[in-house]
């Protein structure tokens, strides 16, 4: 599978980017054909069955294709996986979601609500034997393009997260509406902006009581993802920078011989080794006691690192760093993204501090 995402990466993504920016359009039959749509699900409804750490192999290589597409696809990729853990939603979606026939989109944040998704306030309320969800989202990925929604909500009008749960809601159902796209500084493909849900019809995934448990599980193997996404975009941001200076002559040589920019490149060579070692050390500890800390690390420092390497990776083109023909400005961008999608840096020092706060004695 790892090597399936590097050719995909390779030969399916870079080359076309380009293209999907300019028309602003999401290149779904791309996504459906690259085999990388069910990469968590068991493999009797379709999926490939990976662990997290093959599977963040996977989302290392998709990093340095395009690091927007690859986190669609990490969002795609936790969707299925919950679903194929719910026997009647599975039933339906399982098999679409694995194939890439279907795509999925999750939901929290809200426009009044990111960081602080305990403020959330869209509503789910029961109806007979379904339920209507009622409320606003915002920064919804995929907007209008994914087929089944995962929106976190409230059962009841109380504060706090005790009631929180977890209901899928289909796109093409009544009540559902993408009302305004962002416009943003790159991306244009990626479809992002806000849901208007009116009643819509939903079928609960995790009951108030387990889906703040739900969302923060899923949400840690996402924030892993995004850290492997990043050290794919500094892996390409350098590899771009070595292969580009050692073609450029600048005062009787190759610009790689000269100490500045070989101090520059060494510098971004380290982060990678550090950011590989953090994501993969995350990756093993999912679904354990350590694993939210060691997710945050990777989450704090990768995104970061991997923004510090496009920066200087695109420094040493000199001018060309700036022109869209490099992918180097883009990389830019995209990092910065990534500090902040699934949580931004500070979230993952409050994180990491708290449990510095909670060894700490006291008095
Ligand atoms: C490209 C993109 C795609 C996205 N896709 C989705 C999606 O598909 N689904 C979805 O639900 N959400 C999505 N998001 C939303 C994303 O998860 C939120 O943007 C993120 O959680 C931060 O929320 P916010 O933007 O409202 O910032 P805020 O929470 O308003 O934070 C503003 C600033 O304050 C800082 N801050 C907040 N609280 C603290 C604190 N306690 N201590 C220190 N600093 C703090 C933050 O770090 C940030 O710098 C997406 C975002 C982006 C950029």
């Amino acid at each position: 599978m790892q090597a399936r995402a590097a050719a995909f990466a390779r030969e399916q993504v870079i080359p076309a980017v380009d293209a999907w920016e300019r028309e602003a359009r999401y290149p779904r039959a791309v996504v459906a054909a690259s085999g990388l749509t069910g990469l968590f699900c068991p493999e009797d409804v379709g999926g490939a069955a990976l662990s997290y750490p093959e599977g963040m192999a996977v989302f290392e290589e998709l990093g340095r294709g395009d690091a927007a597409l690859a986190f669609s696809l990490s969002m795609h990729n936790a969707v299925a996986a919950a679903i194929a853990g719910h026997a009647e939603l599975a039933a339906q979606w399982a098999r679409p979601l694995t194939a890439g026939e279907a795509l999925g989109g999750f939901s929290l944040t809200e426009p009044h609500a990111g960081s602080d998704a305990t403020a959330i306030t869209t509503r789910a309320e029961p109806d007979g034997s379904g339920w209507r969800v009622t409320g606003r989202k915002a920064w919804v990925s995929l907007a209008g393009e994914a087929d089944l929604f995962l929106v976190v909500c409230k059962t009841s009008a109380g504060p706090g997260h005790r009631d929180v749960a977890i209901a899928a809601v289909e796109r093409a159902g009544p009540g559902v509406a993408f009302p305004t796209l962002y416009r943003k500084a790159c991306a244009d493909f990626l479809p992002i902006g806000e849901m208007e849900l009116d009643g819509a019809p939903a079928t609960m995934l995790a009951p108030a009581g387990a889906g703040m448990r739900a969302a923060l599980g899923a949400i840690d193997v996402a924030r892993c993802d995004i850290a492997a996404i990043a050290a794919g975009l500094h892996a390409e941001a350098l590899d771009v920078a070595v292969a580009y200076s050692g073609r450029r002559q600048a005062f009787g040589g190759p610009l790689i011989d000269l100490q500045a920019i070989q101090f520059a490149l060494a510098d971004v060579a380290t982060d990678l080794e550090a950011s590989r070692l953090l994501y993969r050390q995350a990756a093993e500890c999912l679904g354990t006691p350590d694993g939210p800390v060691a997710v945050a690390h990777a989450k704090r420092f990768c995104p970061d690192a991997a923004l510090r390497a496009a920066i200087a990776c695109s420094e040493t083109l000199g001018a060309y760093g700036w022109l869209l023909d490099h992918p180097l400005a883009r990389m830019i961008a995209l990092a910065k993204m990534l500090q902040v999608v699934d949580g931004t840096a500070e979230i993952q020092r409050v994180v990491i501090g708290r449990s510095l706060s909670s060894r700490s004695p006291r008095g």
